[in-house]
C-alpha cells in the first residue's frame, strides 16, 4: 500500500528503481515530468506509478483533460473497452472502482467523469492544475552543447516563470490546443488573427446553440469534425450554412453512401449530400481561404486559388475544423528528431501514415519509434503524432507502456510491443443511436466513422523489425 503515488490505493508500489538505460548520475533522484492530464498523460502516469518511479504532471488546464473537456459533448466512436489503459485499470479497480460497460460509446465528458477525473485523484498533488509548460531545455546546456549531456537534468520553465528539474519528460500535450488555420497553403489567412474563428466541434445543439442559432455560419474544413458540426447546424431554424472545401468535390467527405464498405460514413455523408442537394447547405468547392476581412455585414472569407481566380463569402460565423499540427516549439532546445511531412519522429512516421493506415492499422509501437537523440524526452500520445490524424487512445496506452518500462530498465518489456485492435471495429459507432442522443460523432480521425466490425487483427512489432501493419 503506497500513499505516496496513488491516495487510498491497495496497490503495491514498488520502490524507485534506477534505470539502467536511461539518465544516470545526478538525475538519477528527479521525478520523471510528464506534460499534459490528458487520456494518455494520466495513463503514463499510471505505469509510473505501478513501477515506483516518482513523477510529477503538469496540466495547463484548471482541470484535467481539459482538451478532452473542449469536446465534450462529442461521442468518441472507440468503445470504453480500448479507452481505459491496463495500468490505470488496475489502479483504479484497486480503489473500488467499476469500470463503465465496455461496448458503451462515452462522450468526452463521460470519458472525463466516469474514468480519467477518478484516475488523477488518485495521484492527489502530483498533479498539478494550472500549470502550463513554455519550455523545456537541459540544465546549462543549450541543444549545441554535447559533453556530458545525458548526465545532467532536464529544466521545465513553467508560465509563471516557475523552473522544475526532471530526469525524464513523458510529453503528452497533445495538438488540440494547436489547430491548423484556415489558410488554404499552411499559412494563416491574411487577417486571420484578427477576425473571431471557432474552434472545431463547437457544441452547437447544446451549450454553443444560442452563439449559432440564425446566424449565418460557414465551416471549413473536409473531414468528419465538418461533417459533425454542418449536420448539427442542419437542425437549427433560420442558420443559413456555407460549407468551403480545397477540394472540386465532397465526394471523400459523402463517401460511399449506400454502396460504402462503412456504413455509419456512407449514413454520414447520405444526410450530409442530401442537405446540399437541397441547398440546406451551400457547398463552396475550390475554396482556397486567402484573406478574412471584419465589414459591417460580418466577416468576408476570401478565396484565392492557385491560378488566382477569387470567390467570397460573408458570414457571422466561421468554424475552422482543419485539423490540428503539433507545436514543438516548447522542446525548441532539444535535439529532435522529426519527420519533415508529419512532425512524427522519422521513425514513426511509415507507421502511421495517414496515406496507408486508417486508425485501426496502425501497427503497435513504443520506445524505440518514439525516442529522439535527445535521450529522456518522448512525445506520446496524439502529439507523437504530428500531424496524422490516425491516433487512438489505444495506441497511445501502449506507447506509454513501452516508455515507462524503458525508464524502469525493463528493456524487455519496453520492446515486447502489442496491440491488439479490430481493424475498423475500435472506430465503430452506432451512428442511429448516437445521433438520437443529438451528440455528434468523433471526428478528426482517419477512418473514425467506421461501423462494420471486422475481426480482430494482431499487430507486434519489435525493435528489429520495425514493426508491420496488422492489416
Ligand atoms: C473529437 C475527438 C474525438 C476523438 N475520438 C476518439 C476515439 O473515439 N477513440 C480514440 O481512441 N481516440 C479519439 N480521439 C483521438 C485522441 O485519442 C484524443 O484526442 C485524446 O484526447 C488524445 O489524448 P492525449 O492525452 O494524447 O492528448 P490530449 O487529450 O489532447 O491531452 C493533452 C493535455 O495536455 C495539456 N497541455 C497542452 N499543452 C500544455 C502545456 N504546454 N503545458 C501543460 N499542459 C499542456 C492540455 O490541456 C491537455 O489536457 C478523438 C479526438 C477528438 C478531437
Amino acid at each position: 500500500m503506497s500513499d505516496r503515488c496513488c491516495g487510498t490505493t491497495a496497490i503495491e508500489i514498488e520502490p524507485f528503481t534506477t534505470p539502467q538505460q536511461t539518465t544516470p548520475g545526478q538525475t538519477g533522484a528527479l521525478p520523471v515530468v510528464v506534460i499534459g492530464a490528458g487520456p494518455v498523460g494520466l495513463a503514463a502516469a499510471a505505469h509510473l506509478a505501478e513501477r515506483g518511479i516518482d513523477f510529477t504532471i503538469l496540466e495547463a488546464g484548471d482541470r484535467v483533460a481539459a482538451s478532452v473537456a473542449q469536446w465534450g459533448h462529442v461521442r468518441v466512436f472507440s468503445p470504453w473497452k480500448y479507452n481505459v489503459d491496463a495500468a490505470a485499470r488496475r489502479l483504479l479497480e484497486a480503489d473500488g472502482w467499476t469500470a463503465p460497460d465496455g461496448e458503451w460509446l462515452p462522450t468526452g465528458a463521460e470519458l472525463i467523469d466516469d474514468y480519467l477525473a477518478p484516475l488523477a485523484k488518485l495521484f492527489g498533488d502530483r498533479v498539478r492544475l494550472g500549470v502550463k509548460v513554455t519550455a523545456i531545455s537541459r540544465l546549462g546546456y543549450d541543444r549545441v552543447r554535447t559533453a556530458g549531456r545525458e548526465e545532467v537534468p532536464f529544466l521545465i520553465r513553467l508560465e509563471s516563470g516557475e523552473e522544475l528539474r526532471a530526469r525524464a519528460i513523458v510529453d503528452a500535450s497533445g495538438t488540440y490546443t494547436s489547430p491548423n488555420v484556415l489558410g488554404a497553403s499552411g499559412l494563416p489567412a491574411h487577417g486571420e488573427g484578427a477576425v473571431f474563428v471557432d474552434h472545431a466541434l463547437p457544441d452547437v445543439l447544446g451549450a454553443d446553440r444560442d452563439r449559432y442559432e440564425g446566424r449565418h455560419t460557414l465551416v471549413v474544413g473536409a473531414g468528419h469534425s465538418a461533417a459533425t458540426t454542418l449536420l448539427a447546424l442542419a437542425e437549427l431554424p433560420d442558420t443559413p450554412i456555407t460549407w468551403a472545401i480545397r477540394g472540386g468535390s465532397a465526394s471523400r467527405t459523402y463517401g460511399g453512401g449506400d454502396a460504402d464498405a462503412l456504413p455509419a460514413r456512407g449514413a454520414l455523408g447520405t444526410r450530409l449530400r442530401a442537405h446540399v442537394e437541397s441547398g440546406r447547405i451551400t457547398l463552396l468547392t475550390g475554396f482556397f481561404t486567402h484573406r478574412v476581412n471584419a465589414t459591417d455585414q460580418g466577416v468576408e472569407v476570401v478565396s484565392r486559388d492557385p491560378s488566382g481566380h477569387e470567390q467570397s463569402v460573408t458570414v457571422d460565423r466561421i468554424v475552422s475544423a482543419t485539423g490540428y499540427r503539433p507545436d514543438h516549439s516548447i522542446a525548441a532546445e532539444l535535439r529532435l528528431d522529426l519527420d519533415p511531412v508529419l512532425g512524427s519522429t522519422r521513425a514513426l512516421a511509415p507507421l502511421i501514415d495517414p496515406n496507408q493506415h486508417s486508425c485501426g492499422t496502425v501497427p503497435a509501437h513504443g520506445v524505440d519509434e518514439l525516442a529522439h537523440p535527445e535521450p529522456g524526452y518522448y512525445a506520446v500520445g496524439v502529439k507523437s503524432y504530428g500531424r496524422a490524424p490516425t491516433f487512438l487512445m489505444a495506441t497511445g496506452y501502449e506507447q506509454v507502456r513501452s516508455v515507462v518500462s524503458a525508464l524502469a530498465g525493463d528493456w524487455d518489456a519496453a520492446r515486447d510491443v502489442q496491440l491488439d485492435l479490430p481493424e475498423t471495429g475500435v472506430c465503430s459507432s452506432n451512428l442511429a443511436e448516437a445521433q438520437e442522443q443529438r451528440v455528434g460523432l468523433a471526428t478528426g480521425i482517419s477512418g473514425g466513422l467506421l461501423s462494420t466490425p471486422l475481426p480482430l487483427a494482431t499487430a507486434t512489432a519489435t525493435a528489429e523489425s520495425g514493426g508491420g501493419c496488422c492489416g
